[in-house]
């Protein structure tokens, strides 16, 4: 039976470590992008007066304290809409400014 060197095991163990963090970057990005889109008919949305398209130029999805969408994302998720994605473009009467 063969042994592994040392200099075998810790490259094999290199390769696994950069391996590891690409899957779970890749993961992550598939969660924020397949949430669904919320229905602006939708109850909760209806009563928060949400669209998908923003008309005050100062608030917005992407700066709202709710909004945890990447940087950049055309879509993300909101604290208000579980398990749905909202327009980084999008407002709603729950708009908070966010802090920073
Ligand atoms: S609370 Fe309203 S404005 Fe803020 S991210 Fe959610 S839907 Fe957008």
């Amino acid at each position: 039976m063969k042994t592994m060197s040392r200099r075998q095991a810790l490259r094999l163990a290199g390769g696994a470590t950069a391996i590891i963090p690409l899957t779970m970057l890749a993961g992550r990005q598939a969660l924020a992008t397949d949430l669904p889109q919320v229905d602006p008919e939708n109850a909760t949305a209806k009563a928060l007066e949400y669209v998908h398209a923003s008309t005050n130029s100062e608030q917005n999805c992407a700066n709202c304290q709710l909004y945890t969408g990447e940087a950049g994302a055309e879509w993300g998720p909101c604290a208000i809409f579980p398990g749905k994605s909202v327009a980084a473009k999008g407002w709603c009467k729950s708009w908070i400014k966010k802090a920073g």
